[in-house]
């Protein structure tokens, strides 16, 4: 079996790559280096099962050889990147979805998205199931994301209702994990990088805002399953921990794994940021026999283990 892997340089890419490696598959791994880097796939350079290609996905795609599964997981994802490179995040999550869709169809490949939380906007239904239609403000500044993965799962429904193409839409909550970059400008690596260097944690509005975290095994785990099952075709999943956590709260659990004399200083809140945000999970754990397992504090310390190197590395 062979897989393409878009972003495969990626924080969530690179464990892709790892794990389908692991399973035997043979991986195509495509990236550009906007936001992933060539240190999270260094080490698969020379493996016999792997190959990368230096690529933008926004052009034509094309492959020899057949290919069985397309994971399209190309785009910048944290809001402080798809912010500073607006244009590029609707490119890669329109043109980008259609080129890899049209790649799928031509190689008859089943096909796998990275979609997002991010589509059911500030939500007003609460734990959001897949069924929510979501609250996306179009014009706003998340809108280049928000809306890009709506039109990219759009799309998806387009090509497997005319081409009969077999679609997985995974819905990704927040994930945090070894490999996420020190400077994405996501709360995990803030406040793990600012305790770690003493320098105060940035919670941006009063803090009451919520999050649920998903380790970065769990979350893989969730996405090898929704790939390699048999069907699921036209289904859209939510993968992500159901264990919900206000950001003040998790800024206090970083200082006290730290051991950070790190205080807590409160900026003014982000324009359109999500109030409350918690996966229903009941449909994975229907369809795959998954949920997470990882428990927030040993999540947290192994990747502040890892932070702590890259700090002590850089
Ligand atoms: N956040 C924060 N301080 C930071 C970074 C983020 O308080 O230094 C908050 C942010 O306002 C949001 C939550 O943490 O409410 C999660 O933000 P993140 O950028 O990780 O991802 P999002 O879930 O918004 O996509």
């Amino acid at each position: 079996m062979r897989v393409l892997i878009t972003g495969a340089a990626g924080f969530i890419g690179s464990h892709l790559c790892d794990r389908f490696i692991q399973e035997g598959f043979e991986v195509i791994g495509m990236d550009n280096f906007i936001t992933g880097s060539p240190d999270n796939i260094a080490h698969l350079f020379g493996h016999p099962k792997f190959k990368f290609i230096h690529y933008n996905v926004v052009n034509y795609i094309y492959l020899e050889g057949p290919v069985d599964i397309v994971l399209h997981f190309a785009c910048p994802a944290s809001p402080a990147d798809y912010m500073s490179h607006p244009i590029h995040t609707m490119k890669v999550d329109s043109l980008g979805t259609l080129n890899t869709l049209g790649f799928a169809k031509l190689k008859k490949a089943r096909y796998v998205f990275a979609s997002t939380s991010e589509v059911y906007g500030d939500p007003t239904v609460h734990p959001q199931p897949e069924t929510y239609w979501g609250n996306v403000n179009p014009i706003g500044p998340r809108s280049v994301y928000d809306e890009a993965k709506r039109f990219s799962e759009a799309l998806c429904m387009a090509y497997h209702r005319e081409h009969g193409i077999d679609v997985r839409i995974l819905r990704i909550f927040n994930t945090y994990g070894p490999r996420m970059r020190m400077n994405d400008g996501r709360v995990i690596p803030n406040f793990i990088t600012q305790a770690l260097k003493g320098e105060p944690l940035t919670v941006y509005g009063n803090g009451e805002q919520t999050r649920s975290f998903c380790y970065i095994d769990d979350l893989v785990e969730g996405i090898f399953m929704a790939s390699v099952k048999d069907g699921l075709s036209g289904e859209v999943i939510n993968l992500g921990n159901p264990q919900e956590f206000r950001i003040i709260d998790i800024a206090k659990l970083i200082i006290e794994l730290t051991n950070s004399n790190s205080k807590i200083v409160f900026y003014p809140p982000l324009p359109d940021d999500p109030k409350r945000r918690c996966p229903d999970i009941s449909k994975a754990k229907r369809l795959l026999s998954w949920e997470p397992k990882k428990p927030l504090r040993e999540g947290l310390l192994e990747t502040i283990n890892w932070f702590r190197k890259k700090l002590k590395d850089a």
